[in-house]
């Protein structure tokens, strides 16, 4: 068993009641927190931190991502979302081969260990890729192999549904449980109605829940009600896509009854402030959804659309989002986008204990380097997190009581060669490899 003592440290544990805790103590013994504030006097650590001018904070849980789009960083730029897709997303997908997947997520995970995330829930193609690097990399993650039901011969890599469903079962609870599978239907805009009810059955048959986009533009909306009858929210309850809790992305368009609905059946929205914002998508109405008891979650997307994976910057937006649109500095107050970036999340992504420092719960935890100038004086430090501290404050990272990331060092993955190998496969898809050396040379 691993005993894990930090000594000294300030902990925001982000639980319901805003507990922080000064110049405490925290136990992790065995993958799991043990003690906060006073430990047991027989509690015999392998190892002391010291924890002093650090806070402790629980790690983040992205819960809309495309981790391997790492490799279209910046290949999308200040599109509307139609051409974005068609003209460039699109275009570099075409050419992306199987293992082009596992170096974009390897890239994907050095980024979000480094910026203080624990989990991510992902939705891709040849998904045993970044399940692999999930076991590889001491991450957690909650799964979906996208697929559009368009056909094999339509679909990146020759997806159908029997094979995502063979993926569900393959990696449902692996990784000593860091990793959960779902199904993952692409949206109601792509996806026909018979595919997404043969969905909503395979999902009740696997005793799994699903991770979809819906309500992203009022073109979607519109489409919806003239062609079904229903809003996308309507539309998808009324196939049983949400009969199961399901991870529904964006849901920036409601229309009337749908938070409601939303609410019943349990369902996670999950805003991505970063890309609603660069795509001119419009702003999830984050305050009405809890209000009508809505589980509501953090996510980054994919980096085409964002362009990082930093989780502490999308908190600070969804805060920053409402108090600007609504002219109201009182909206998302306090640590209330961290706790939809951390214990939402870990609610969203079948992980229900995480997302809060308190004894027995897993020792997902991220020490914030507090010794900068940034982040001095600590009056409130829910508030120099959420609007002063950056990614680069992370020091320490770690997960089930694993260290990630230690004084700074990545302790799991070979980043050198991640860098070199993703970008060197991020320029081939493109085309632009020649270019690229050509413009080194210069
Ligand atoms: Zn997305």
């Amino acid at each position: 068993m691993t005993n894990i003592l930090i000594r000294s440290v300030d902990i925001l544990t982000l639980d319901d009641a805003g507990t922080v805790l000064r110049d405490a103590d925290l136990a992790v013994s065995d993958g799991r927190i043990a003690a906060v504030g006073r430990i047991p006097q027989d509690f015999r650590a392998n190892e002391v931190v010291d924890g002093r001018g650090k806070v402790a904070a629980p790690g983040f849980f992205n819960a809309h991502t495309h981790a391997p789009m790492t490799l279209v960083r910046g290949w999308a730029e200040d599109l509307p979302l139609d051409r974005w897709f068609n003209e460039r997303i699109w275009v570099a997908e075409s050419a992306l081969e199987e293992e082009d997947v596992r170096w974009g997520a390897y890239l994907a995970a050095a980024e979000m260990i480094r910026s203080g995330t624990v989990a991510f829930a992902d939705h891709y193609f040849w998904m045993d890729h970044v399940a692999e690097v999930v076991q590889e990399s001491g991450l957690k993650a909650t799964l979906a192999w996208c697929v559009f039901g368009l056909g094999a011969e339509q679909e990146i890599g020759g997806t159908t549904l029997a094979r995502t469903v063979e993926f569900v079962r393959r990696w449902q609870g692996a990784a000593n449980g860091r990793i959960r599978t779902v199904l993952g239907p692409h949206s109601p805009y792509v996806c026909s109605p018979e595919f997404l009810a043969q969905v909503a059955q395979t999902a009740a048959d696997l005793g799994v829940g699903c991770h979809i986009h819906a309500a992203e533009s009022q073109a979607q909306v519109d489409a919806s009600l003239a062609r079904h009858g229903a809003t996308p929210i309507g539309h998808l309850t009324r196939l049983g896509i949400l009969d199961r809790p399901a991870i529904v992305a964006h849901a920036i368009y409601l229309g009337p009854g749908d938070m409601e609905t939303l609410a019943e059946k349990r369902a996670t929205v999950v805003q991505c402030p970063n890309c609603h914002m660069k795509l001119g998508m419009g702003t999830t109405r984050v305050p009405d959804l809890l209000a009508a008891r809505v589980n509501v979650a953090l996510g980054t997307d994919g980096t085409a659309s964002n362009n990082n994976l930093d989780m502490l910057e999308e908190a600070r937006l969804a805060a920053l989002a409402q108090k600007h649109d609504r002219r109201d500095p009182e909206a998302m107050a306090g640590d209330l986008p961290l706790r939809l970036a951390t214990q939402a999340g870990a609610r969203a992504m079948g992980f229900a204990e995480s997302g809060v420092i308190a004894p027995g719960r897993p020792a997902d935890i991220v020490l914030w380097d507090c010794n900068r100038p940034h982040l001095r004086p600590r009056h409130n430090l829910a508030a120099n997190l959420l609007h002063a501290a950056r990614a680069g404050d992370v020091a320490d990272v770690m997960v089930d009581g694993r260290w990630l990331l230690r004084g700074g060092e990545l302790q799991t993955l070979d980043e050198e060669r991640i860098l070199w190998e993703a970008e060197r496969r991020a320029f081939r898809m493109v085309g632009s490899e020649l270019k690229q050396v050509r413009a080194y040379r210069l």
